[in-house]
């Protein structure tokens, strides 16, 4: 590892400051940070661990407008286990959370890290290949090389997926972001914390430099909702998904009012898929209804060499998770 300065701030503030410097990179609990710096993927000249900011950026709250407040530096186990996540609404969250990696793992890394964490594609994640998407050569090696856990949706020049178990669920509750950026604050609609764009030389998030995530907003869920999350992996822990599904419906009368569809695991974003949630509103769950759903979320999938599998597997985990939504 190549040498850099460890700062250790006492306020945000001072991370706010610090973070201003370039070749600066933020850490949470650096799962996934430290494994790129020991691969020698980042060299920072300084890094700023936010961990001693738990204080101030770690917890879950209920807002008085109902609205969820998630601090940046909430572990993953105190999401699962808050008492806020256990209404129905919020299932889908609570199942993607305690569904990740490890109890070890859950119990140091950060829900910002989470969701900022790199794409786990193998090329761009080893110093030893020439991969587009880590600049370090002219094309995607995964496009024609090893690509069984690659994207099967939304990809143009760079086949890596987007890992997290998070962002789903929050996109499709309709979350939101704050931001610190030097003394700006920011709040923004979650999908914008992804490129619309994902090509190889978009990061994973649109963050700029030195950009700080301080928490992230759940609005209050209308009577009615139910959300629930599935996935598809090879290992039953201590793995990433292989396809992802989270859903949220409002339920009236045994109908279907709203309804939000996101895929994980299967595009270099996480992915609403609007219409075939539209396909839900104003309908009867059913098993028939629940098909046509998981066919239209994969429509106009593109699968590699080595990963139609996830075509199969995919609308089996759709499917899946509008059944246990409506349970
Ligand atoms: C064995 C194993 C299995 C795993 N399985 C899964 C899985 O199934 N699903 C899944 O989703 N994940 C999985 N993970 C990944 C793991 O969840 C992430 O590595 C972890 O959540 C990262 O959190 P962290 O706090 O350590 O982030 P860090 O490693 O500290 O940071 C990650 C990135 O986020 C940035 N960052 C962190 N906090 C902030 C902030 N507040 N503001 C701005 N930038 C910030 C950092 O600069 C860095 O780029 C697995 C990991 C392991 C080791």
């Amino acid at each position: 590892m190549k040498p850099f300065t460890y700062v250790v701030p006492q306020s945000l503030a001072e991370a706010c400051e610090a973070s201003q410097k370039p070749n600066t990179l933020l850490k949470g609990a650096g799962i996934d940070l430290i494994d790129r710096m020991k691969e020698r993927l980042q060299t920072p000249e300084q890094i700023v661990n936010l961990l001693p900011l738990k204080d101030e950026l770690a917890g879950v709250a209920v807002e008085a407008n109902g609205e969820l407040r998630i601090g940046a530096l909430t572990t993953l186990t105190q999401l699962e286990q808050h008492q806020a996540l256990a209404a129905p609404a919020f299932d889908g969250l609570r199942l993607a959370t305690g569904m990740t990696a490890t109890p070890q793992v859950r119990n140091r890394a950060t829900v910002a890290g989470n969701i900022l964490q790199f794409t786990r594609c193998w090329y761009v994640r080893s110093e030893a290949f020439h991969c587009l998407h880590g600049g370090r050569g002219p094309t995607c090696l995964a496009m024609t090389g090893e690509n069984r856990y690659h994207s099967v949706l939304g990809w143009s020049d760079c086949v890596r997926v987007h890992p997290s178990n998070l962002a789903p669920p929050l996109l499709a509750l309709d979350a939101e972001y704050s931001t610190r950026l030097g003394d700006k604050v920011r709040r923004r609609k979650f999908s914008e914390l992804f490129p619309a764009d994902p090509r190889a030389q978009n990061p994973e998030h649109t963050l700029e430099a030195g950009e700080i995530v301080t928490a992230i907003h759940v609005p209050a869920q209308p009577a009615g909702t139910r959300s629930a999350y599935c996935e598809s992996r090879e290992k039953l822990t201590f793995d990433w998904a292989t396809t992802a599904c989270a859903v949220r419906l409002v339920l009236a009368g045994g109908v279907i009012t709203a309804a939000n569809l996101v895929l994980g695991a299967v595009a270099p974003v996480p992915l609403p898929r609007e219409k075939a949630s539209a396909l839900l509103v104003g309908q009867k769950p059913s098993a028939a209804l629940f098909a046509k759903v998981a066919e239209m979320a994969y429509a106009g999938a593109s699968p590699l060499a080595h990963n139609d599998y996830k075509l199969t597997i995919g609308k089996a985990i759709v499917r899946q998770a509008l059944d246990e939504a409506v349970r």
